[in-house]
């Protein structure tokens, strides 16, 4: 099943739209890879991600904010035979992307990005308190590389 790259924005939003999860690469001063779930928020050229301030992830992104970040969605089996194993194949739309956190101390754009994210599922904005917004960490993913790979859709 033929593969196609394409780093159109529009292609890239709507794929990220339609994904609820993604994928979180990253490595620590040691190397050890470490990939998570999160949800996140969504602007061309930026990766919202929000999270608590202590635990093994913002160690690893404190030592090296360097990220790849993968989503996919529109997942379905086809085979060309069915008796045939090696005929079988996964269609796929998905994105990666990769580059680099920083962490966000501004209260009113941790507000603005925390919002950005709530839009993306709940499609409202949201009031917040003061110490649920200093306590959450905030990092904007600027992207350096971002790619979309359709595999059996066009
Ligand atoms: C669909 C989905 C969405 C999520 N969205 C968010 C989000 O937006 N923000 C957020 O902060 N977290 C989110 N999580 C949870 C996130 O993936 C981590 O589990 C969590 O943030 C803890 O990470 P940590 O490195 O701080 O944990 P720590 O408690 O420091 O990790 C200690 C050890 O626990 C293990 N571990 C940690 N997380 C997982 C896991 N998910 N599965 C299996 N083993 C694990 C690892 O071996 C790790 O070394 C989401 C999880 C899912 C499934």
């Amino acid at each position: 099943m033929a593969a196609n790259t394409t780093s159109n924005p529009q292609k890239i939003r709507e794929i990220i739209d339609k994904c609820d999860t993604c994928f979180v690469g990253m490595s620590d001063n040691y190397g050890r890879p470490y990939v998570l779930p999160f949800n996140f928020g969504y602007e061309e050229g930026y990766i919202y991600l929000h999270m608590a301030t202590e635990g093994r992830k913002i160690n690893t992104l404190r030592d090296n904010p360097r990220v790849c970040i993968a989503f996919s969605t529109d997942h379905e089996l086809f085979h060309r035979n069915e008796g045939v194993a090696c005929s079988y194949g996964m269609k796929y739309r998905s994105v990666l992307a990769e580059g680099t956190v920083e962490f966000i101390e501004d209260y009113d754009e941790k507000v603005r990005i925390l919002n950005v994210t709530m839009q993306k599922y709940t499609g409202r904005d949201f009031n917040y308190n003061p110490p649920a917004v200093n306590n959450v960490c905030i990092c904007r993913v600027k992207t350096d590389n971002i790619q979309a790979r359709l595999s059996g859709y066009f």
